[in-house]
């Protein structure tokens, strides 16, 4: 393998020799470039898209690099937003196709003493990145040697600044430069790393995979949001049982959910393992075939073991009931979580009728099984009690029977085994007594 750090005299690959036809790229992408190129600017596709393609996979998106400045691109679309703060960006609006515009990115250091656009923290992370260079400091800038090629349509050549093609082939995740400093820098390439061995089915190199460990509570200084989106591309995008093997193999699945993580820990053959690796297999398989998937289930199901023990250690200390324990519980186990990674307030929410219909499932009396099956999450919640099943929960099997049963009858075979199930439903919920509306005396 040729050395990681980037080279002033890119390889340049012909439009023979990488055999992509520009019909592979999005033709918004396309006009984006063109526009760019008759504004005066330079203008190339970067990043993922390329990699994608030469690796016979689908881009999920196209990025478009230029030397002009987020403002200067501003001007010259009407369908153009700028966004970002830690890294400024334009945004080209294709009705659902959004192409990104990044200004090539130059060396903080050198401007660190001079302005304020470049700034680190204690721990070598870059909190701005603002400045503006050439395509070469661009090119040292970006982290993979993968995704430091660039395409021009000015001779339809690919650029490659970093024996990207190399790495390519050699199936290799490999950073640019030096990787401690570089996830120092920005500790969310440790995730990135990760997400694209699994992607490409690639592996990280020996250099790159070394320091991952010692650095991954690095973690614990991304802010919460941006930890959310790293955590959902990691786990919506149908590889989240590799994702997950692979976090937990380097430890950085103890930055995002350290008290998950020492339960595994303590038992790694047990239920709770089956449970998180089945549920990240499932989700996988829904994924893959096109269905929904929603993250308050996953996270239902991440915080599920993290709750129960939470539960517990409640209803001992304060001498509560199981009930009451748990509502503490989730308030808890949800509002720790977000000190790391910030779960909207729609999943939370989502999570907490997951969780709480587990309680109820067994209630089945009167009109309750129906009435549960009319709850917005009742689907998922019927879902989670399949996987605790899969997972070695034994005992809730019979239950879980009979909910797929009644699932698939009509109403009065409902109707029939709600009758029939005698004790076994529990209590049969109180007549409510009407009320007499008695006269108050008149004073
Ligand atoms: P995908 O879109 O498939 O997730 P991608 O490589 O296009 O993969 P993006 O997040 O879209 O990833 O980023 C586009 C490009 O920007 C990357 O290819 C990389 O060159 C650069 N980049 C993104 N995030 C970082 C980062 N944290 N540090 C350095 N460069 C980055
Ligand atoms: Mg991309």
């Amino acid at each position: 393998m040729q050395s990681t750090q980037t080279s002033d005299e890119p390889v340049v690959i012909t439009r023979g020799e990488h055999g992509i036809s520009r019909k592979q790229f999005s033709p918004n992408a396309i006009k984006v470039l063109y526009r760019l190129k008759d504004g005066g600017y330079d203008a190339y596709l970067v990043g993922g898209c390329i990699r994608d393609i030469l690796l016979g996979q689908q881009p999920k998106d196209f990025d478009v690099v230029t030397n002009a400045t987020p403002e200067q691109v501003k001007k010259l679309f009407r369908n153009c937003r700028l966004i970002g703060r830690r890294f400024r960006l334009a945004h080209i609006v294709f009705g659902r196709e959004i192409i990104e515009v990044a200004t090539m990115r130059g060396h903080h250091e050198a401007q660190e003493a001079k302005n304020q656009i470049s700034q680190s923290s204690e721990h070598g992370q870059l909190l701005r990145d603002n400045v503006f260079g050439s395509i070469e400091e661009d090119a040292e800038r970006r982290d993979f040697s993968i995704n430091a090629l660039y395409y021009s349509i000015n001779d339809f050549c690919i650029y490659d600044y970093a024996n990207g093609l190399a790495a390519i082939q050699a199936k290799q995740i490999e950073l640019i430069g030096d990787p401690e400093t570089r996830y120092r820098e920005d500790p969310v390439r440790m995730l990135r790393a990760v997400r694209f061995a699994t992607k490409l089915d690639m592996s990280i190199a020996p250099k790159s995979e070394k320091p991952i460990t010692a650095l991954a509570s690095l973690l614990d200084n991304i802010p919460p949001a941006r930890l959310f989106e790293e955590v959902l591309k990691l786990f919506l995008n149908g590889k989240a049982e590799a994702n997950y093997l692979m976090l937990r193999q380097y430890g950085l699945f103890k930055s995002l959910f350290p008290v998950l993580d020492k339960i595994l820990d303590k038992n790694p053959d047990g239920l709770e393992a089956a449970f998180i690796q089945q549920m990240f297999q499932n989700t996988d398989k829904r994924i893959n075939a096109d269905k929904k998937v929603t993250p308050a289930f996953i996270f239902a199901a991440l915080l599920w073991f993290p709750l129960l023990e939470r539960t517990t250690k409640i209803k001992q200390q304060e001498q509560l009931s199981y009930f009451d324990a748990f509502a503490q519980a989730m308030n808890k186990v949800l509002s720790e979580n977000a000190q790391h990674i910030a779960v909207p307030k729609r999943f939370t929410l989502g999570a907490r009728d997951i969780w709480h219909i587990q309680q109820r499932l067994d209630k089945r009396a009167g009109q309750r099984a129906y009435r549960l099956t009319q709850q917005p999450r009742f689907k998922a919640a019927y879902d989670f009690l399949l996987l605790r099943v899969d997972a070695g929960e034994q005992q809730h099997s019979e239950l879980a029977q009979w909910w797929t049963q009644y699932l698939s009858q009509d109403i009065n075979g409902q109707k029939d085994m709600v009758k029939n199930l005698g004790h076994q439903g529990g209590p049969k919920p109180r007549k409510r007594s009407r009320r007499r509306t008695t006269k108050k005396p008149s004073e």
